[in-house]
């Protein structure tokens, strides 16, 4: 853990196992803190916020200024990290990183995010805002990004004064913890980032601590939705970003050759676990005959070890995440849908051992099938055939998720229906992952989002802070009143 400045060992006797999902071996074992190492770790936030709190924004902005050096520098040593534990191609873990790296360039801005408003109200009197920072906050991070998630939290929380325990993934901690090194490396200040271990026990802890002010949360319904709820029970601001099944819709005008592209590598990259990953594709009318091409580039993908030069897609986070995968796609044959690539049982020569799913393609699939109603997250797509523009809409729309939808056509009016009367957060017209950078923020919706102030950007600095009023009365003609008083006062 880290807690205070300092790299401890937990006195835990309950540990987790990491496995490399290519191979199995065990990298490394993640702790289950204990209560009273959690206790340390919030408590050592807690002291920290008062003087970091106080510490200049500019003082801030040149942390930030560091870190988002530190990180460029070590990309590589993050990158292979990430390799390792979650088992995505070196390409895509450098990707991972760059993403994350982008909220703290961000963050650099934090001068102009900070700034409040004036306003002379009446006479010599001024009402202004300033914008202050929470106290101690919590981030509680998924498996699947594991620089990217918590560098979307913790960057945003300190660089607004905030002091933060986090909580990486207990699946592939190892890059928070390298991202630890650097905070201090650059001179964070001890306590002022502090990460804890665990599971379950970590999460009810954080959720319930009353010094902990607020709740940033990434993963999946189940623990988004007890997270949420037992944070805001708790008195506690909470954003929690959850699943997610985006949608590109494909019309027959589309420039064909780059539609394919980029829902193949949406679909399939990162062996299909992003939150963004495009899961399935709506194909409307004479679009339905491209999903042999579709399987043809599929095919056409490198499944292999990370870190092999010409891999596309790496292995699934676990043993459990593939089977659930595999299962979804038998069940897609089981209710009627036609599987046209069947990834399952990939051969890798290399990793016998490996968690692989090739990629996989489910046709003729329909709204009431599990395949469509239940997120695969893995290497799986689903295609959905309909005859017109507005019945792919009326689809999408009834999905009861609303983080990212995309649209593939050359007409701008299409396009434009599409923009106004699509009900996801994040919308790509001929973008297959509409991710907004961070000068924007991360805007998914409906059951995909839980919470009113979404993850970095300007909403990002909002969660992160509270509003004060002042309003001031410095009356000019009191600087005027130049008569010196020379009498003893009388008492009239
Ligand atoms: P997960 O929900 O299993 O785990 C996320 C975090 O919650 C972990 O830190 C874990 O320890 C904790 N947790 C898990 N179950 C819990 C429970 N019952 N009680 C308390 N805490 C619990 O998610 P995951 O498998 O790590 O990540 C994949 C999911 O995350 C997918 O559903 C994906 O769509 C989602 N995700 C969403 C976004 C987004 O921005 N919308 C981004 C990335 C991932």
């Amino acid at each position: 853990m880290f807690i205070n400045g300092e790299f401890v060992e937990s006195q835990t006797g309950d540990w987790m196992e990491i496995r490399n999902p290519a191979t199995q071996q065990v990298v490394s074992r993640v702790p289950q803190s204990t209560t009273k190492e959690l206790e340390e770790a919030v408590h050592s936030a807690q002291l920290a916020f008062a003087a970091w709190k106080r510490t200049s924004i500019l003082s801030r902005q040149r942390k930030m200024l560091d870190l988002q050096h530190a990180i460029r520098a070590n990309m590589d040593t993050l990158a292979r990290s990430i390799v390792e534990e979650q088992g995505k191609v070196l390409s895509d873990a450098k990707g991972d990183v760059m993403r994350g790296l982008q909220v703290v360039e961000d963050m650099a801005n934090i001068t102009n995010y900070m700034q409040g408003s004036k306003l002379e109200v009446s006479a010599d009197m001024d009402t202004y805002t300033v914008r202050e920072p929470l106290g101690v906050v919590a981030g509680i991070c998924p498996f699947n990004f594991p620089a990217r998630l918590p560098l979307w939290m913790f960057p945003v929380a300190l660089a607004t004064g905030n002091t933060c325990v986090l909580k990486p993934s207990e699946r592939d901690p190892g890059a928070a913890m390298i991202l630890a090194q650097l905070c201090k490396d650059v001179g964070i200040p001890d306590g002022v980032l502090n990460i804890v271990h665990g599971a379950h026990q970590t999460v009810d802890f954080l959720t319930a601590d009353p010094r902990i002010r607020a709740v940033s949360f990434v993963g999946g319904d189940r623990a988004g939705k007890h997270i949420y709820e037992r944070s805001t029970q708790h008195g506690k601001r909470c954003q929690a970003n959850l699943g997610a099944k985006n949608h590109a819709i494909v019309l027959p005008d589309a420039n064909k050759e780059h539609a394919l592209n980029a829902i193949t590598g949406a679909a399939f990259g990162a062996a299909g676990q992003r939150c963004m990953a495009l899961s399935v594709v709506v194909l409307v009318g004479d679009a339905g005959a491209w999903v042999d091409e579709i399987v043809e580039r599929a095919r056409a993908l490198r499944v292999d070890g990370g870190l092999e030069p010409d891999a596309d897609l790496g292995p699934m986070i676990t043993r459990d995440a593939l089977a659930r995968a595999e299962q979804l796609v038998q069940s897609a044959i089981d209710d009627g849908a036609q599987v046209v690539l069947d990834g399952r049982g990939v051969h890798v020569p290399k990793y016998p051992n490996g968690n692989f799913l090739g990629p996989t393609v489910i046709d003729h699939a329909t709204p009431s099938m599990r395949c469509y109603q239940q997120e695969i997250f893995g290497p799986v797509l689903t295609c959905v055939r309909v005859s017109t523009l507005d019945e792919a809409l009326e689809l999408v729309n009834n999905n009861r998720y609303g983080n990212g939808a995309s649209i593939f056509t050359r007409s701008g009016a299409c396009a434009r229906k599409f923009q106004s009367e699509i009900g996801a957060g994040q919308v790509g017209l001929n973008v297959p992952i509409p991710v907004p950078l961070p000068m924007f923020s991360f805007t998914g919706n409906r059951a995909s989002f839980l919470g009113d102030t979404n993850f970095y950007g300007r909403s990002g600095v909002n969660f992160y802070t509270q509003l004060k009023t002042i309003t001031s009365l410095w009356r000019k003609q009191d600087a005027d009143d130049r008569q010196a008083a020379v009498h003893m006062p009388t008492l009239h």
